[in-house]
């Protein structure tokens, strides 16, 4: 059982050093990296349709 276990750099995927300031990030540039495609929007969460009709239907017994 390792605690800090190996942590990929959301930017570059590279294992990101424990203790870094930029924490989870493997440096400065790629945590800049990452809040400029925040502000450009860049990420999306999709979001899951809440739909009611995507629900199977309730078993029918008409026979
Ligand atoms: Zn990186």
């Amino acid at each position: 059982m390792t605690p800090l276990s190996t942590v990929r750099c959301p930017t570059c995927n590279a294992a990101s050093p424990p203790g870094t300031k930029v924490f989870p990030f493997c440096s400065p540039r790629c945590h800049m990296a990452d809040l400029g495609r925040w502000l450009n929007e860049d990420y999306r969460i999709p979001a899951e349709p809440a739909d009611p009709s995507e629900l199977p239907p309730p078993e029918s017994d008409d026979r």
